[in-house]
């Protein structure tokens, strides 16, 4: 046995690295990343502005201006404090490792976003996931349930859930959030596509926290999330953090972009037209099932055996076009693809090949 093989988790032996497929020469539709670049004249004064940079210092670790900014610009009610992450992934593995006592447990609906479950594994947390209904709405008995017999310390509920694409009703979310015995976050990843958001009832429940990222609305490269929330929680996660998690280049860039929120707001609103003109395109199409989204993505069903799923995946992969295949994943999610909305133009590529590889 070698050394490294003696030392390593055997989990971690077991386990696979989150895999990223190669989108070379492809339309990229499978990240939910916004389509859209900047217009040339805020791209050239982000370049000077990262020209003038002091990359020889470290970032200031508090990262004042930009948490101020945030709170601005998302209006975050007063009296809460900004958590930020290297995306909210990292976000994740802080609020993680807040409440990773012993014998802790993290509950999550299923499916829901696998980081919620990974980083509950690397901190040794139990995590208890509660099946969805088959039509992925949120069954709040079985959870309440859940609870009660858990008694989790970490509740996520994403809103919109990813990768079904749906909200779950408020109501019940509400009543999650009154029930549990520890922490709930509300994950906003897709709140700019979505419109309804928890954030001004951040005021009214002591035990929960709103997520989100800029990672969807047109910044996915500058790995940027934050948690909103009382400071109580918000400096219990600040100590898990690393002290210099958010590099100058991040912190300069998005500044400036939230600066000019306004042409992101654009994007999105374009995103959101086209996600409800794609709809009816989509379910126009035979053997395939179109999942209700609320975000920038649509999770479809593709109809036959074992493996059809698969095989459109692979078809459209050999057309030009990247999606993400949920085939061989949670078991709710067999035959499924998630398909990013992209461009005019790239939503057309992607409906021509889908049109092929359903034939
Ligand atoms: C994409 C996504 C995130 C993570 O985004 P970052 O790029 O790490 O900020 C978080 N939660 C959900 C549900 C997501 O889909």
């Amino acid at each position: 046995m070698s050394r490294a093989a003696k030392v390593i988790r055997p989990e971690l032996q077991a386990m696979h690295a989150y895999p990223v497929a190669d989108a070379t020469g492809l339309v990229k539709l499978d990240l939910m990343e916004s389509p859209y670049g900047l217009p040339p004249e805020l791209a050239a004064e982000i370049g000077r502005i990262v020209a003038g940079l002091s990359l020889n210092r470290y970032p200031v670790p508090t990262a004042q201006r930009l948490r101020a900014l945030i709170r601005e610009v998302m209006q975050v009610p007063a009296g809460c404090d900004v958590l930020l992450g290297n995306g909210s992934d990292e976000c994740i593995q802080y609020v993680t490792a807040t409440i990773a006592r012993e014998g802790a447990v993290v509950m999550a609906p299923v499916p829901s976003f696998a980081m919620f479950s990974m980083h509950a594994f690397f901190f040794r947390v139990r995590f208890c996931g509660v099946p969805l209904r088959d039509d992925f709405s949120l069954d709040s008995r079985a959870f309440l349930d859940a609870m009660a017999r858990e008694q989790p310390s970490l509740v996520w509920i994403a809103y919109p859930n990813n990768p079904t694409g749906n909200a779950f009703a408020q109501a019940d979310i509400e009543r999650i959030v009154r029930a549990a015995p520890g922490l709930v976050v509300i994950d906003e990843a897709y709140q700019p596509f979505a419109g309804a958001t928890f954030m001004p009832r951040l005021a009214q429940f002591e035990n929960m926290v709103v997520m989100r990222t800029v990672s969807k609305i047109g910044m996915a490269g500058l790995r940027l999330g934050y948690v909103c929330g009382r400071p109580e929680w918000i400096e219990a996660f600040n100590k898990a953090r690393s002290p210099f998690n958010i590099n100058v280049v991040t912190e300069a860039v998005a500044i400036k972009l939230l600066e000019n929120k306004s042409v992101l707001d654009a994007q999105a609103a374009r995103v959101l037209a086209e996600r409800e003109r794609m709809r009816p395109e989509l379910e126009r199409l035979p053997g395939l099932t179109v999942y209700p989204s609320v975000a920038n993505f649509f999770l479809v069903r593709v109809a036959g055996p074992q493996g059809a799923g698969t095989r459109v995946f692979e078809s459209l992969k050999s057309q030009g076009v990247l999606v993400k295949d949920f085939s061989a994943g949670h078991p709710q999610l067999q035959e499924c693809l998630r398909l990013t909305v992209g461009t005019p133009e790239e939503n057309r590529i992607l409906l021509n090949a889908m049109r092929e590889a359903l034939q």
